[in-house]
């Protein structure tokens, strides 16, 4: 592995404090960066300060979209261990979205002794407040100055680090949903299952129309038959029926989230039924009049669980367990981020200590 060069700012920065703390706006003083050219490979790990970078107008991925991105936390313990979640598997998925972009693989190894040294000297960006944690933001971007659809063969990685507050500051707020039946966000054979920012360009309208509307989110359906559950925003969605948990199965237009196979293993380890499969909306729908629908939520690195309170699907609108956080909703929250912040204990090995 490649030595990881270090130029530092001759003035650290301050962590800002909780109430300053919003989502993505501050950044810590260093970034970690990489390049690649063609016959070359991923070359010059270094870590620099968090500043601009120079680009020709003709840069390819301003143009054609040639790019991928991960999103991840480092937590802050009670006893100020600093450790990320699951690094490996976000690691492992930044791979797998670059196979879809015809962007070369990175070694998951060198890319997390990069990630590790950058959090090392970051240390004191990281929050300690419950809720609260530095996000991790890995992304890849083509550089070739050409204009013309082909595969570039230049490229660099960053890592970006931010100081984020807590996602629910007055506890867990049902969302209302509205189910999407005029825009997809993806289908089988394209990008869905990639984390590439084509996927959230497109879903831009859909989300503005349903704010417009009065929901939170939107609920994507499948683009073909436009009947089966895909995701919901930026989350994967859950449902429990009759205490089974069932989720859309990874059908290659749905990105396979961590926080997903999460919640899948919990269950599981806890006994309870699971199934990932196709779940039309009218049978959502049927469960609910029949008084089976027990109880919906997402799941996402950022929120890490979201209850939803009610579903609207052409006019139509349920309200899902009393427009309450389901138990098992809950139960789920409360075990992730205790692993997350160190008081619970940590029996699947999730954290990385840095
Ligand atoms: N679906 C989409 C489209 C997403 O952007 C995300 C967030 N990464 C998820 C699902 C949830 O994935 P994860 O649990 O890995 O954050």
């Amino acid at each position: 592995m490649t030595d990881i060069t270090i130029n530092q700012v001759d003035k650290a920065g301050v962590l800002p404090t909780d109430k300053q703390l919003g989502f993505g706006n501050i950044f810590t003083d260093h970034m970690f960066v990489m390049d690649y050219e063609a016959g070359k490979g991923w070359h010059s790990p270094r870590i620099v300060p968090y500043g601009e970078f120079q680009f020709v107008p003709a840069t390819i991925v301003f143009h054609y979209g040639q790019a991928i991105f991960e999103g991840m936390k480092a937590f802050r313990a009670a006893n100020n261990q600093i450790a990320v979640f699951r690094t490996k598997h976000y690691l492992n998925r930044f791979n797998r979205s670059a196979g879809h972009l015809c962007i070369p693989p990175v070694d998951v190894e060198e890319v997390q002794a990069g990630l590790f040294k950058l959090l090392e000297l970051e240390k004191h960006w990281v929050p300690d407040t419950p809720g609260t944690s530095l996000y991790i933001r890995p992304f890849i971007i083509s550089t070739d100055g050409y204009i013309g659809v082909r595969v570039s063969n230049t490229y660099k990685l960053f890592i970006i680090l931010s100081p984020v507050g807590a996602y629910y500051e007055t506890g867990f707020n049902p969302v209302s949903i509205k189910v999407e039946d005029k825009y997809v966000r993806a289908t089988k054979g394209g990008l869905g299952q990639a984390k590439t920012p084509a996927n959230y360009a497109m879903s831009l309208p859909a989300q503005a129309e349903a704010h417009t509307e009065g929901f939170g989110q939107v609920l994507w359906l499948d683009a073909v038959h436009r009947k089966y559950i895909e995701e919901v925003g930026t989350m994967n969605i859950f449902f429990k029926i009759k205490g089974e948990i069932v989720t859309p199965e990874l059908n290659g237009s749905i990105l396979g989230g961590i926080t997903r196979q999460t919640v899948l293993e919990l269950a599981r380890n806890w006994g309870l039924k699971t199934s990932e499969r196709q779940i039309s909306i009218e049978e959502i729908y049927e469960a609910h009049a029949k008084g089976e629908l027990e109880e919906v939520f997402g799941s996402g690195t950022a929120a890490v669980i979201s209850p939803v309170g009610e579903l609207s699907w052409k006019g139509q609108r349920i309200i899902v367990n009393n427009n309450q956080t389901g138990e098992f909703a809950q139960k789920l929250f409360d075990f992730v981020t205790g692993v997350q912040y160190g008081s619970v204990p940590d029996e699947f090995g999730w954290m990385d200590n840095v």
